[in-house]
């Protein structure tokens, strides 16, 4: 039975990671447990940057973003060294289980953790919606409600000028952001990675089919994994002729109060956590399958495939014309 445990946020922030902290701290405590608050994410737990966390320390934190614990990378957990340190570290901070919130690498940490003798379990926390094992991430809705909004202002100046404006969203290599953002705001293109596209076909055709049924502005969301905004606007422009700007969104998209769905979410995983480890049981990841949380394997998780909805995507494009 685990006493006393720990928790960190790794990797890339992301809406959320605070909520899903705070219930962490208020599930183990609920049952009786000591929880330690671990800063910098590996970090914290190789030079012993903690801090005991009680009920009021995670008080007025749900509805912020970014993480009251702080967040980082490091390449010392990647060494075999690292990892030894780590586990000799919990043991010696009397920590018998350990919460990671962050994407796959940090789970690759979390796995090694457990191997060594400190059960661990991950919380899914990026806004990329990237891990394959889980339909949602933990700050995905937040990033995707924000880049809508700030999608939405794009589209007004590009109406009143007659424009058509080219814009990029993140998700590293997976299109998620894109897609949902580009149905949401009326694109009249949506490029991701996962789908192979043609210029031409995809975009100025789409463009020029648009104008002739009287359409004057134009949005193309295109994801962080295809790139290329710049090159694309002055190619649009050139080959139609209508003035075409680029926006790189970048990190406007990471910050922010959390929607509903990201602090309910986090809330249910951060508790889900707690319940495996107060049962000693490490070596998981909380998921989402069918809008309910589960857990799986890390490194089964790490192995399973990802999916885009492909369906969604043929949806986009057939309400796009
Ligand atoms: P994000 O999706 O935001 O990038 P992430 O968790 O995938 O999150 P990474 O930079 O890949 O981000 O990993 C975060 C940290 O996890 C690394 O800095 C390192 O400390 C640890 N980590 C990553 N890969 C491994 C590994 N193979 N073994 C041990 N630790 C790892």
């Amino acid at each position: 039975m685990a006493k006393s445990i720990a928790v960190l946020t790794s990797g890339g922030d992301a809406p959320g990671m605070n909520a899903a902290v705070r219930s962490v701290v208020r599930a183990a405590m609920f049952r009786g447990m000591k929880v330690i608050g671990v800063f910098r994410g590996y970090n914290g737990l190789l030079n012993k940057d903690v801090k005991e966390l009680d009920l009021r320390s995670v008080s007025d934190c749900i509805n912020r973003g970014g993480t009251i614990l702080y967040t980082a990378r490091s390449e010392e957990m990647k060494t075999p060294e690292g990892i030894e340190k780590a586990a000799k570290n919990c043991k010696e901070l009397g920590v018998d289980g350990l919460v990671v919130i962050g994407g796959d690498g940090s789970f690759r940490g979390a796995r090694k953790l457990s191997l060594a003798g400190i059960p661990c379990v991950g919380i899914p926390g990026t806004i990329d919606n990237d891990i394959s094992c889980s339909e949602y991430t933990v700050g995905f809705d937040t990033a995707m409600n924000t880049a809508m909004e700030m999608v939405d202002k794009i589209r007004d100046t590009a109406q009143s000028h007659d424009r058509c404006s080219v814009v990029e969203v993140m998700g590293r290599r997976c299109g998620d952001i894109a897609l949902q953002t580009g149905i949401a705001c009326g694109a009249t293109s949506i490029l991701v990675p996962e789908i192979e596209f043609d210029i031409e076909r995809d975009v100025i055709s789409k463009i020029y089919e648009q104008k002739s049924t009287g359409k004057k502005h134009f949005i193309i969301v295109v994801a962080e994994g295809v790139g290329g905004v710049e090159d694309l606007a002055k190619y649009i422009e050139k080959r139609t002729g209508i003035e075409t700007r680029a926006t790189i969104l970048g990190h406007v998209q990471r910050g922010g109060s959390p929607t509903l769905r990201d602090r309910v979410i986090a809330t249910a995983m951060g508790a889900d956590a707690v319940r495996l480890l107060e049962k000693g049981i490490g070596n998981r990841v909380i998921a989402l399958k069918d809008g309910k949380t589960v857990d799986y394997d890390i490194l089964e998780a790490l192995e399973m495939e990802r999916k885009f909805d492909e369906q969604l995507y043929q949806t986009a494009m057939e309400v796009s014309i």
